[in-house]
């Protein structure tokens, strides 16, 4: 089984084995958390995260990015921002807190792949019905707490699995 990550009006997939994709996850997840301010920063790292196989079967975390919480009069700044973690990625900041040393050149040939995606993607992709759904799953499970805690160890956010990077 593996995970595909895809953009609806693109042929060309970015297919990653069970491993390959959690360790992606990973570390979006430590460029993205330390990186984001904005809360639509935040958002997007936070459904990236909620891509959590240890929490929702492995093998089942594939998605179309035109389902991801873009914010229309945003989107710009959060395709800049998504860019800018990618490329902090591959400076590999933040991997002394994993337990394990990733594969430098399975993550660089992926985060070059979600690059070419995201790059594809233009604003009128956005699939409202979908980021109005997240949105107001995320706004009702946080109703009653801050809504960006961080994982203490790995200093990434949580979502409502709790850390990605401790499950992996
Ligand atoms: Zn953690």
């Amino acid at each position: 089984m593996a995970n595909t990550i895809y953009y609806k009006k693109d042929p060309e997939v970015l297919g990653m084995s069970n491993g390959l994709t959690s360790v992606f996850i990973n570390v979006l997840g430590l460029s993205g958390s330390r990186l984001a301010v904005k809360n639509y920063e935040k958002n997007l790292i936070i459904f990236l995260l909620e891509k959590d196989q240890a929490s929702v079967g492995i093998g089942t975390v594939g998605f179309d990015i035109c389902e991801m919480p873009w914010d229309i009069d945003a989107f710009k700044e959060q395709k800049q921002f998504l860019f800018h973690v990618i490329d902090d990625v591959l400076l590999k900041n933040g991997w002394n807190k994993l337990s394990y040393n990733p594969n430098y050149d399975m993550v660089a040939n992926s985060m070059e792949g979600f690059r070419k995606l995201l790059q594809k993607m233009q604003v009128e992709d956005i699939d409202k019905e979908a980021v109005q759904e997240w949105m107001e799953c995320f706004e009702e499970e946080r109703k009653d707490i801050d809504k960006y805690l961080v994982c203490e160890i790995h200093n990434v956010l949580l979502t409502c699995f709790g850390c990605q990077v401790c499950h992996d």
